[in-house]
């Protein structure tokens, strides 16, 4: 029998495969939900609060090989952004996806043209290179220096990479490796980025529906592994919150990086990012188009925002907008006002709005500034014990997924 501790994406994914092959096993999550870092709280209202703004991208391979994305009822983005700063709005959209727009990007403002070719150039680079070469060895170099590297600094750094990249690394220094900067241009470039009619938390509802309820077990916290011996090298089972002893042939942590530490005695090694979601609501649309808007400059309190509602209106009641703000690292204390009052500066109708709730996510993503594989636990600790998810790969809704379910063929094929 395999325990799968943790039902997040990687958990559930890993699952997913284990009952494909016939394999018993048992999924045990503390909390009383399948989803871990992706979730949607639903208000009485009936509005969708996603835990953390989060998109999938339909170019995930993973994602679109084990999901039925038709089934998650998919609402796309325009793939681009919208860029606010003092000097007014401009629009940026990618060429692959709206090939009309080539025709008014020219006339972009913000850009030189040697940045619009040196961006153009930095993108295409990386479509031509396999997801694998992508991210098979760290580059040694931070996002920023890469991104130095293609001459892109200035306004094209503060008004579209530093905003959008910070939001998508949660990393408003862009410290993160190059790699991951490289694959995610790809994937931003070649897919389209969506969420699901009902909320991102509709992702692992799918998945766990596909398992057998009886072996998922929610409300069932691990707090310690059983070994043989002191020295621990093989584990034959876990310890819940109340007691009880389940004993297994193979452990898969499929937990957050913090939890497997504690539970292997570990010393934590990684930083987390912290981030928080502002929600707010109001009546009226605010601007035209599925797009997310990048405030200019590197002290932006409010790193992107975006009407939810002009992507997916099923995330508000009837008659009602929902608009979310993202701000990284946010100090102690209530910044709703101080969200407000900025996003105010570029939509003065903004000012109708109210605020509903804020959503603050103290581990967000583990730090992965280059070298930061070496700052990772063990994948296999001992012969039947595994780790999965982000903790031992990037971080992302795909690496999850694609972690559980290369763990899983990994057990099936030493049993
Ligand atoms: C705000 C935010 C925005 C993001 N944006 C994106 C995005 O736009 N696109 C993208 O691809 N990725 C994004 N990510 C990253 C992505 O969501 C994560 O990398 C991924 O969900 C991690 O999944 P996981 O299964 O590895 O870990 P987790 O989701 O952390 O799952 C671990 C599970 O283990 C459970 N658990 C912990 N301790 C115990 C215990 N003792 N006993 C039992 N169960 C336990 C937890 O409750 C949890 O369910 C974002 C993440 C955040 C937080």
């Amino acid at each position: 029998m395999v325990i799968i501790v943790g039902a997040g994406l990687a958990g559930l994914a890993c699952a997913i495969r284990l009952q494909e092959a016939g394999v018993e096993w048992l999924l045990l999550e503390s909390d009383d939900h399948p989803g871990g870092r992706v979730a949607t709280e639903i208000t009485p209202e009936g509005y969708r609060l996603d835990r953390g703004f989060q998109v999938l991208l339909d170019s995930y391979p993973t994602a679109s090989s084990l999901l039925d994305l038709k089934a998650l009822q998919p609402r796309y983005f325009q793939s681009g952004a919208l860029m606010v700063g003092e000097e007014g709005w401009e629009r940026i959209l990618n060429p692959l996806h709206h090939p009309d727009w080539l025709l008014s990007a020219p006339l972009i403002r913000s850009f030189s043209l040697r940045e619009k070719i040196s961006l153009g150039l930095l993108a295409s680079l990386q479509c031509l290179r396999s997801d694998d070469s992508l991210l098979g060895q760290e580059s040694g170099i931070s996002a920023l220096q890469e991104i130095s590297r293609f001459g892109l600094e200035g306004d094209v750094l503060e008004k579209f990479l530093r905003p959008f990249f910070a939001g998508v690394f949660l990393d408003n220094d862009l410290g993160t490796d190059a790699s991951i900067l490289r694959y995610d241009l790809k994937k931003f470039a070649l897919g389209r980025a969506l969420l699901p009619a009902n909320g991102m938390g509709e992702i692992p509802r799918q998945l766990a529906s596909r398992l057998a309820s009886s072996r998922q077990r929610y409300g069932a916290r691990v707090q310690a592994l059983l070994r043989k011996d002191r020295a621990g090298d093989c584990v034959f089972g876990v310890e819940l919150a109340s007691g009880e002893k389940i004993e297994a042939d193979h452990v898969i942590l499929a937990t957050d990086e913090s939890t497997s530490c504690l539970l292997l005695s570990l010393k934590e090694q990684r930083a987390w990012s912290q981030v928080s979601t502002f929600y707010f609501t109001g009546n009226d649309p605010l601007y035209e188009g599925g797009l997310l808007v990048l405030p200019e400059g590197k002290n932006a309190l409010v790193r992107h925002f975006t009407d939810l509602t002009n992507t997916a209106p099923e995330y508000a009641p009837k008659g009602k907008r929902l608009l979310s703000a993202t701000v990284l690292n946010p100090p102690v204390g209530d910044l709703s006002g101080l969200v407000q009052k900025e996003i105010n500066r570029y939509l003065p109708d903004f000012r109708e709005w109210k605020f509903l709730q804020e959503i603050r996510i103290v581990r967000a993503l583990p730090s992965q500034i280059p070298g930061f594989h070496r700052f990772q636990p063990e994948r296999r600790p001992t012969p039947n014990l595994w780790l999965a998810g982000d903790q031992v790969a990037h971080a992302s809704i795909d690496s999850a997924l694609a972690s559980g379910l290369r763990t899983a063929d990994e057990v099936i094929s030493c049993r």
